[in-house]
């Protein structure tokens, strides 16, 4: 037989936040088999389902690979040069007809770093506009917004692989297991190597069969529940003194609102048994360092950026911050939303966290940029700029690789909005739910055919590398974002992701300066790494050194309210919503992966046993699922590990995706991340 030369070539994981390095294995310019780096962080040569399995979707039919105008609603395909001079027209047109800010952009949080940089840097210093921002927005904008707030610092403050060496692991609203797998087997090792395991879930999934404690808690009912915790750990004088002495601000007030909050009053709201909440407080107390680690189950509430705050103020009582195998942890959900953060892709700042309304971070960039008077408003979030689409104020929407239609809350909603744009440009490897309604589509090269950087939730920066050219006509995303510019007589140098890196990223932000591509060749580099002898940083605010004005951290003192939409007569079940093991979102990648497909053909509608026996639901049988905003029918799943009252659903299915039903007025009220985790709904059987 014929002998082919197989080469292995070290890249990153294109689906979640862990990050995970990995050998793509290649025969010619085809992956014949993926497999984990030995002893290389974060994964140590682990790897999911997702990572090793998910990769058929660069080689897909179904790829763009020219650019596509809309005309008298059916697409055409077209050069570059035309689609590109057609959307710079009509660019140009919008802001001088209606403003700079009556366009805005929402960058991807699944491309490398250098691609997000450069499309802020579009928006801000061509369009002056700081309307850009990312699928932060609906996710984790409560923990940069809320750990910034408490910490200084809006980043994981550990590593993943302290979390098989700690003491105890106190996972709150994180199904690690199917969205995290990798992340879920450290906890596991920590376990296995004697540490304490609490898990608080409104739902009982797999990890809470490993847990010390199960703590049930009622949906949105968390900033009451940690409070309760720390009312224990007060009142029992179980906490770090010195610490709280030394290192934190505002105690009085901080301790005066969790007196208000005892175990009693706790477990009405949360639905813990009062002696539960003791136990639990106790178990924190008695094994220290302890690691907290978060997902969404935190984050997407109204009270969002609160949760935040409280799991930070449990992890600062105990002493729980600045040391190793401790920290607040919040694992990020997308392969690089914590790099589409860094590199600016949000209303406020530029990267490296630079607040667009500092005046000296302006003047750096007009100086670097070589241009004058960048926007000193901040720029909108995405559902601003929704509903700016539809009041008018907003006329252009540019989406860069973001399947919006089906990712956003409510999506008849979304959809009104995307019908009442005047120009919607998109970026994306193939048509979905959301480039329908795109007036120009660029062809995007894809995971695997652009040379650049993800960076992990733990602000681990690791390589991403080219194994193969783009299909057909299909351009990296920077290259698109630079030819524009061009166009408005902007010339930028760079034309690589490692050039962009190098020459801009690194040296304009004191997070990244000795932070360059030569040193990423093998393994990452967390950030800050500020210098060239500069290793990167394992562990944020070491002895207690936090970067807030007086570097001290600060103690919220916080209030529970309930979610915007509670049950009623109409709607009495609470749906939450959130991601299964074996698929990736909108299945954009992962419906592209035949083994994927098998292992979770459809979508279902988990509800509870006691529920199910209530209203005749048999396991299996098709339901409908109504909530203000719609209907949809689906299959229901009926188990044990769901507590009566809720209904669990997931976005990987189009036609019965969870978020036909689920709320765009509810949002947290500092960052409007909505809340995906509840509103109310009715289930009926067919
Ligand atoms: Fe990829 Fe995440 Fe699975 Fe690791 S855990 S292989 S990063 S999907």
């Amino acid at each position: 037989g014929r002998i082919y030369e197989i080469t292995k070539v070290r890249t990153t994981c294109p689906y979640c936040g862990v990050g995970c390095q990995m050998y793509l294995h290649m025969k010619g310019d085809q992956i014949i088999e993926v497999s984990g780096v030995e002893d290389a962080l974060p994964n140590k040569g682990r790897l999911c389902v997702k990572g090793r399995y998910g990769y058929d979707f660069i080689y897909s039919k179904e790829r763009l690979t020219t650019p596509l105008i809309k005309e008298n609603g059916v697409f055409r395909e077209a050069s570059w040069d035309e689609a590109l001079d057609l959307v710079v027209s009509k660019f140009k047109s919008i802001i001088e007809k209606h403003g700079n800010d009556a366009v805005g952009g929402i960058s991807c949080a699944r491309s490398i770093n250098e691609d997000s940089y450069q499309m802020q840097k579009l928006f801000r210093a061509v369009f002056k506009t700081n309307n850009i921002d990312h699928c932060a927005r609906v996710c984790h904008a409560p923990t940069v917004a809320g750990l910034a707030a408490s910490l200084g610092t809006g980043g994981m403050t550990n590593s993943l692989g302290e979390c098989a060496n700690t003491n105890l692991l106190f996972c709150i609203g994180t199904n690690m297991t199917e969205a995290h797998p990798i992340a879920a087997t450290f906890v596991k090792n920590g376990k296995r190597n004697g540490a304490k395991l609490i898990v608080v879930d409104p739902r009982r999934h797999r990890l809470a069969d490993y847990a010390d404690e199960f703590a049930q808690l009622k949906v949105g009912s968390d900033v009451a529940f940690l409070n309760g915790i720390m009312n224990v750990l007060i009142t029992e004088d179980k906490y770090d003194k010195e610490f709280v002495k030394e290192h934190c601000e505002n105690w009085e007030d901080f301790k005066a609102k969790v007196l208000e909050y005892p175990p009693s009053r706790v477990a009405e709201i949360s639905g813990v048994p009062e002696e539960q909440i003791i136990r639990i407080a106790n178990m924190l107390w008695d094994n220290r360092p302890g690691m907290a680690l978060y997902t969404l189950g935190i984050t997407e509430h109204n009270s969002g950026t609160d949760n935040v705050k409280s799991v930070a103020n449990l992890q600062l009582l105990l002493g729980n911050v600045g040391k190793e195998n401790a920290g607040v942890n919040p694992l990020r959900g997308q392969n690089n939303v914590q790099g589409a953060c860094d590199m600016g892709a949000l209303p406020n700042t530029y990267h490296g966290y630079q607040y667009v309304v500092d005046p000296k971070a302006r003047e750096k960039f007009e100086k670097a940029w070589g241009v004058e008077n960048l926007p000193d408003q901040l720029g909108k979030m995405i559902p601003d700029m929704m509903d700016g689409l539809k009041t008018g104020e907003q006329k252009a929407l540019w989406i860069f690789g973001e399947n919006i239609v089906a990712t956003e809350p409510d999506i008849s909603h979304v959809i009104s909005c995307l019908e009442a744009a005047e120009f919607v440009v998109c970026n994306d490897l193939f048509m979905t739910e959301t480039t329908q309604y795109a007036d120009v589509i660029f062809p995007a090269a894809a995971w695997s055919e652009d040379d650049g950087t993800f960076t992990n939730c733990e602000r681990r920066v690791s390589r991403v590398r080219k194994i193969k050219d783009a299909p057909g006509d299909a351009k990296p995303n920077w290259w698109i974002f630079k030819e524009v510019a061009k166009r408005f007589g902007h010339n930028w140098e760079a034309s690589s992701g490692p050039e962009i890196w190098d020459n801009e990223v690194a040296p304009l932000a004191d997070n990244f300066k000795g932070l360059t591509f030569d040193k990423i060749e093998e393994d990452g580099i967390q950030w800050p790494c500020r210098s060239v002898e500069d290793p990167g940083t394992q562990i944020l605010h070491m002895n207690g050194n936090f970067a807030r004005p007086g570097g001290k951290a600060y103690l919220s003192d916080l209030d529970w309210r309930p979610p915007t939409e509670v049950p009623d007569e109409e709607y009495p079940f609470t749906l939450s919503t959130g991601r299964r093991l074996y698929h990736y979102h909108t299945r954009t990648q992962t419906g592209r992966a035949k083994g994927l497909n098998d292992l979770l053909p459809e979508e279902y509608a988990d509800i509870s046993d006691v529920d199910a026996k209530r209203l005749g639901i048999e396991h299996g049988e098709k339901i409908i699922v109504r909530s203000r905003r719609g209907e949809v029918k689906v299959t229901a799943r009926v188990s044990e590990r769901i507590q009566p009252g809720l209904v669990w659903m997931a976005i990987h299915y189009f036609e019965n995706n969870a978020n036909w039903l689920t709320t765009s007025t509810g949002k947290d009220s500092i960052t409007k991340t909505p809340e995906y985790k509840a509103c109310a709904v009715a289930i009926e059987k067919i």
